[in-house]
């Protein structure tokens, strides 16, 4: 019974020692950003309107788009679009914010919780899951449809209404109607961005609806 005592031994023996338990493995360094500067701006100083990129002739020739991407991206300026937009309404009855799809989705759910109320999506046609009450509107080309749910206002409340831009008011004007039209009170319509030469925010105020526009860029 010795024996096999011994070879166990011997086995033992070849056998690689146990590796050391290594020590925990240090918390990687989570790095601090850089303070991006900006032609030697640091980038909280950086205006709303050098944040926007602007494509050329997209989607079609002559169109300058306005493109709010970098903005978004962009901690300060997100940040600073949020609170810039919010701090006119401070101290005034809002009950809802209605952004239209889809930019006006990020930026009205944003507002909407910063103003602690709640979100009322205007979507194009057919999106909606559930019962709707829509509007059509003209188009350069034809016609569009926006939807809301048919419980999604009640009626007598306040409503801001949210938008990234305003061109020639076609959608917002639709939307201001579809929303009254539900028994909405449109207190405001907020967008980050007017084009004053198409004339929507003339044609908003001229329905009565206060207009905030935080930049402006000429043309289309
Ligand atoms: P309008 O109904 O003419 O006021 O157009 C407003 C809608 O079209 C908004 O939802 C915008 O997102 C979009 N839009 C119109 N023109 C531009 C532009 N130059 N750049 C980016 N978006 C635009």
């Amino acid at each position: 019974m010795a024996a096999p005592k011994s070879k166990t031994k011997v086995m033992a023996s070849k056998t690689k020692p146990p590796a050391k338990a290594k020590a925990p493995a240090r918390a990687a360094k989570v790095k601090a950003p850089k303070p991006r500067i900006h032609g030697g701006v640091p980038a909280s100083l950086v205006p709303l309107k050098a944040r926007i990129r602007t494509i050329p002739n997209y989607p079609k020739p002559g169109i300058m788009f306005r493109d709010i991407t970098t903005l978004l991206q962009d901690p300060f300026g997100f940040r600073k679009l949020v609170d810039d937009l919010v701090q006119p309404h401070a101290g005034h009855r809002i009950d809802a914010v209605a952004g239209i799809e889809a930019r006006g989705f990020i930026i009205g759910g944003a507002v909407a919780h910063q103003l602690s109320v709640g979100f009322i999506p205007v979507r194009k046609k057919g999106k909606l899951p559930w019962d709707t009450i829509g509007i059509d509107y003209q188009l350069e080309y034809g016609t569009d449809r926006i939807e809301i749910h048919k419980d999604a206002i009640t009626r007598g409340q306040s409503v801001l209404l949210v938008d990234d831009l305003i061109a020639t008011g076609g959608t917002a004007t639709a939307a201001i109607k579809l929303l009254r039209q539900a028994g909405a009170n449109i207190v405001g319509c907020s967008f980050v961005i007017d084009l004053p030469d198409l004339g929507g925010k003339k044609r908003i105020e001229a329905m009565g609806v206060p207009v905030q526009a935080l930049v402006e860029f000429e043309g289309e």
